[in-house]
């Protein structure tokens, strides 16, 4: 068990639906390491459920914020602002891509799934690092979450594996730009992993199943490990650390190929 005691610290958790969610993994390491944390939602229906996951945590805070509507962002870090205050952590775990983008061929992409997309799913990051700006002290980690189909053809996920490629290039230009200040800012690539959003992702299962094929560590990882790096990101046991993107997939990325079945070592 790492043990990093973040008393006093607190954190802006963007995106949790349930306790499947990758960013509630990461959330609860936060908490659990004795941060305060903020959680904002896109819209009504899903405060019933986070009311429920933070019961526990006394001080949570819960604000509705959906990044895809003109001053929603604004809103959330002004109010923030007053009833929150001073920010350590912030942790972006959001995307979206319309289903008819990810159904049909990458060529047949319309501009506007394209644009809401990108807005959603990589501008938000930009957009949130910024609001929060003024709220960040010095030492404080930024994280947003990415996946491997920013580097590698993964069918069906087209317009995403866009979005996931301009949000590792959003992590190092605000890893340059918030350096000065103290902060830091990284993205963690996790493997696939069974939530709400991965549901709505055509052909999801085959990914999972192939990832635990061809992974070094011939399994999938688990949000607790997504969870504990999330942790080690923030906290600041990885002062040194900025602008990198890190894998959590239990070695996916690094295979060409799927393992040898005979194996080169012995399970034990
Ligand atoms: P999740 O539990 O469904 O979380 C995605 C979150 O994004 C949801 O809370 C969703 O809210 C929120 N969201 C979507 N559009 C929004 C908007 N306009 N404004 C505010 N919030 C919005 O799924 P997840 O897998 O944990 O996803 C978190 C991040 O991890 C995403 O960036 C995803 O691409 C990334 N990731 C996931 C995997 C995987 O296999 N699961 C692998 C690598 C990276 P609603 O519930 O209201 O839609």
């Amino acid at each position: 068990m790492i043990q990093v005691d973040l008393s006093g610290k607190q954190a802006l958790i963007m995106g949790v639906t349930n306790a499947r969610s990758l960013g509630w993994a990461i959330a609860e390491q936060l908490l659990q390491a004795g941060a305060r944390c903020a959680f904002s939602y896109q819209d009504e229906r899903q405060r019933p459920e986070l009311e429920r996951l933070t019961a526990p945590y006394a001080g949570s805070l819960l604000r509705r914020c959906d990044v895809g509507v003109e001053g929603e962002l604004e809103a959330l870090f002004s109010g923030l602002t007053q009833d929150f205050g001073r920010l350590d952590g912030l942790v972006h775990a959001i995307g979206f891509a319309p289903k008819a983008a990810m159904e049909g061929r990458f060529l047949d992409t319309a501009r506007s799934d394209w644009t809401l997309t990108l807005e959603v799913s990589a501008y938000s990051f930009l957009a949130a690092a910024r609001g929060a700006e003024p709220l960040l002290n010095r030492g404080a980690g930024l994280l947003t979450l990415t996946y491997h189909a920013s580097q590698q053809v993964y069918p069906r996920y087209n317009v995403m594996a866009v979005a996931k490629a301009a949000l590792e290039t959003t992590t190092r230009y605000l890893a340059y730009e918030l350096g000065p200040a103290g902060v830091r800012v990284n993205a963690i690539s996790a493997g696939a992993m069974r939530t709400v959003a991965a549901r709505s992702i055509p052909g999801f299962s085959s990914m999972y199943d192939h990832a635990a094929r061809t992974a070094a560590l011939q399994r999938n990882a688990t949000q607790e490990e997504v969870g504990r790096l999330g942790l080690f990101l923030v906290s600041p046991l990885a002062s040194g650390i900025t602008g990198e993107v890190i894998y959590v997939d239990g070695g996916q990325h690094i295979m060409a190929m799927p393992a040898d079945p005979s194996g080169v070592a012995k399970p034990s």
